[in-house]
């Protein structure tokens, strides 16, 4: 047992060092704050498992075999104590609880044998889409399978030779399974026993040593992953320093932080992420799993020059590891490695990111490597580069004058800041609200209810400023960083207390973005959330309208992002006559609309359209009417009814129509 054990544990640590060498290669970020909350999210998506709970099979049965494997660890602690004394036990395990410990581990071993069952037959029999043939997931199946049946029937072999063991019973599995062996002699039964306990000790070790050169690495990465995931909203990314810097963004494998090469030893390549992104479904070609994985190949390509950077690194001699970089040839990240289309093709629906069981961060991944095209490499998708250009110059994608920013008020009764001084809300118009004629309308809808329920609010007009948004999704960090201050700046002067928008956009950028800009206590809300609170408190009285049928589309910035989902329901379910029915993907697997990550200003030019995808579902739930919160995704929905000629048998309106239409005055 001491061969056995030096060997493997010494070979084990050799890799492991590797593998820690190598994602050292990677520039430095904090992931030791906030520990509360830390294992917070180690407790619950690491050891329970939330995000496969959602799905019933498949993600059960992971819920089986990691539950499983948790219990049955201990059983094998034992065995290899048992190489050193034959009735080794854990400390407190040699009274009730190691009977009841007894109990508990061939239950668990027989959930998950029934779970690799299921399993082996998902992969061989049923293959559902998501799942690439892999020999080496069948091997890891067996190989788990033959580690528990070797101990249960070691187990019963040992009860056959000492009769009346003390476990005998409680380990109900063995115990039942050493009816295999009546009839056989001592000799036999001993030699059985021999083997199983060798051969379980020996393949347990093996396992170890093999984990980390497959994606089953992810058998010892997941809990650390899980437990270092960042912790900022799902839609924020992280502030760029200009200062003193000379390359932006990510070119290469070594410009993604440690934590993106800890992603790619924990990709399970399980495909959730894939599943319904946007544009993997309608042909665009981006993978999200691909994405990590072709980096991850690229990576172990090129291990020995990463494991000596990250020495470089980590010894602190960072002008040598920039030298060695510098030198080194290798394929291009944006290019070889990844498709420079995948990299434009995302819309940060943030789908992927919120149900990967591993908490992998694919937006902030895809943007830094848009921060290293547009700002090292000028390159820029043709068409994106008037909404540049206008944000630049006029501070909105369409590039209208700046000074129109509160045409769209007219005559209508609208409080600005600059008169008022204060008020209870800002109202945050955005850019589509303020130049979008269709969002125009949409905005009228929205100060009318504000003016009928008598909110105190006030609108920047022309000292707003778009938000931010487009800019930094497409990775234009330094145009944003020119925006964000002025904004930042105009609140304070009016010390803004609470904004209201009914943009998602600008509701995230404000809410989980200013922030990070010098924004302090400002309470940021939806227009959905106003609304519904102005229904509650009586303050909008809702009539019944005509009998229609309505669908909801979330907006991924609204729901996903940030986890509104039921305010804009609250406010449609209020309108007597109206009848709400849902598409199947909706909440937290609605499906994107396909403008979000600036793809509202770029060509989608590949494959189908998201938006089509989008309203064919609207209208096969026989709905009249889709209604949205979102600007954009009013666009692209609206956009699709036209195309899909469907004008005639659908609409789409923002909630806040909807509710204007059915206002009792
Ligand atoms: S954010 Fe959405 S579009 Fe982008 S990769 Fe993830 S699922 Fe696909
Ligand atoms: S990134 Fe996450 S969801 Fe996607 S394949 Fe890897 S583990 Fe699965």
């Amino acid at each position: 047992m001491s061969i056995l054990l030096f060997c493997s544990l010494s070979l084990f640590v050799g890799t492991m060092a590797d593998r820690y060498w190598l994602m050292r290669a990677g520039e430095a970020t904090n992931r030791l704050d906030r520990l509360g909350d830390r294992l917070k999210a180690l407790i619950s998506i690491g050891f329970g498992q939330k995000r496969l709970l959602y799905e019933t099979g498949p993600g059960w049965m992971h819920v089986g075999i990691f539950a499983g494997f948790l219990v049955v660890s201990l059983r094998t602690i034992t065995l290899i104590g048992r190489g050193y004394d034959a009735h080794f036990n854990l400390p407190f395990f040699d009274g009730p609880v190691g009977l009841a410990y007894a109990v508990v581990k061939d239950s668990f071993a027989l959930i998950l044998l029934a779970a690799l069952a299921y399993a082996a037959i998902r992969r061989l029999v049923t293959r559902p889409s998501r799942l690439h043939l892999s020999a080496e997931a069948n091997l890891i199946l067996l190989w788990i399978a033959s580690l528990i049946v070797s101990d249960l029937l070691g187990d019963a072999a040992m009860m056959r030779l000492e009769p009346g063991s003390h476990e005998e019973g409680y380990a109900w599995v063995s115990t039942a399974l050493v009816g295999v062996f009546s009839g056989s002699e001592t000799a036999t039964v001993q030699t059985w026993f021999n083997v199983m306990f060798w051969y379980h000790n020996i393949a347990v070790l093996a396992f170890l040593n093999f984990l980390p050169f497959g994606k089953h690495f992810h058998v010892l990465t997941a809990l650390p992953a899980v437990f270092l995931a960042r912790l900022t909203p799902s839609a924020s990314l992280e502030k760029m320093e200009f200062e003193g810097m000379e390359t932006f963004g990510v070119g290469k494998l070594e410009d993604f932080n440690w934590r993106r090469f800890l992603d790619m030893y924990t990709c399970t390549e399980c495909g959730r992420c894939t599943d319904m992104c946007p544009a993997d479904v309608t042909g665009k070609p981006l993978s999200p799993r691909a994405i990590i994985v072709d980096e991850r190949d690229s990576a172990y390509a090129m291990a020995d020059h990463l494991t000596a950077v990250g020495k470089l690194k980590g010894a602190g001699k960072t002008t040598e590891a920039a030298a060695l970089i510098e030198a080194f040839e290798r394929p291009s990240l944006i290019g070889d490695v990844n498709d420079e289309e995948a990299i434009w093709a995302c819309t940060t629906c943030g789908y992927c990111q919120t149900h990967c069981p591993v908490m992998i961060d694919h937006i902030p991944n895809i943007i830094d490597q848009r921060r290293h095209l547009v700002m090292m490499e000028a390159k820029v998708p043709t068409v994106l580069q008037g909404a540049l250009k206008g944000l630049e110059n006029n501070s909105n994608p369409w590039n209208v004058s700046a000074a129109g920013r509160e045409d769209w008020i007219g005559e209508l009764d609208v409080p600005r800041m600059r008169d008022k001084g204060q008020a209870d809300y800002l109202l945050f118009v955005g850019c589509a609200g303020s130049y979008d004629s269709r969002n125009v309308e949409v905005m009228k809808a929205l100060v009318s209810l504000l003016n009928e329920a008598d909110v105190d609010y006030a609108v920047l007009g022309t000292e707003e400023g778009c938000c931010g948004d487009p800019a930094r999704r497409v990775g234009h960090e330094y145009l944003f960083q020119m925006q964000a201050p002025q904004n930042i700046a105009t609140f304070q002067k009016y010390k803004v207390g609470k904004v209201v928008t009914a943009c998602p956009h600008c509701f995230n950028m404000i809410a989980n973005e200013y922030p990070d800009f010098g924004l302090e206590e400002v309470e940021v809300i939806h227009h959905s959330e106003l609304l519904s609170e102005l229904v509650d408190q009586g303050k909008l009285k809702l009539k019944g309208g005509e009998k229609t049928k309505v669908t909801f589309h979330d907006s991924c910035y609204l729901g996903r992002h940030n986890d509104i989902y039921e305010a804009p329901r609250k406010v449609l379910n209020a309108v007597d006559g109206l009848e709400m029915v849902e598409m199947e993907r909706h909440g937290r697997e609605g499906f994107c609309c396909g403008a979000g990550g600036g793809r509202m200003f770029m060509e989608e030019d590949i494959g189908s359209r998201i938006n089509h995808n989008r309203i064919d579902e609207a209208a096969e739930t026989g709905a009249d009417e889709v209604c949205t919160a979102c600007p954009f995704c009013l666009t692209m929905l609206g956009d699709a009814i036209k195309e899909t000629e469907r004008s005639d048998t659908l609409k789409a309106r923002d909630i806040a129509e909807v509710m204007l239409e059915n206002l009792e005055r």
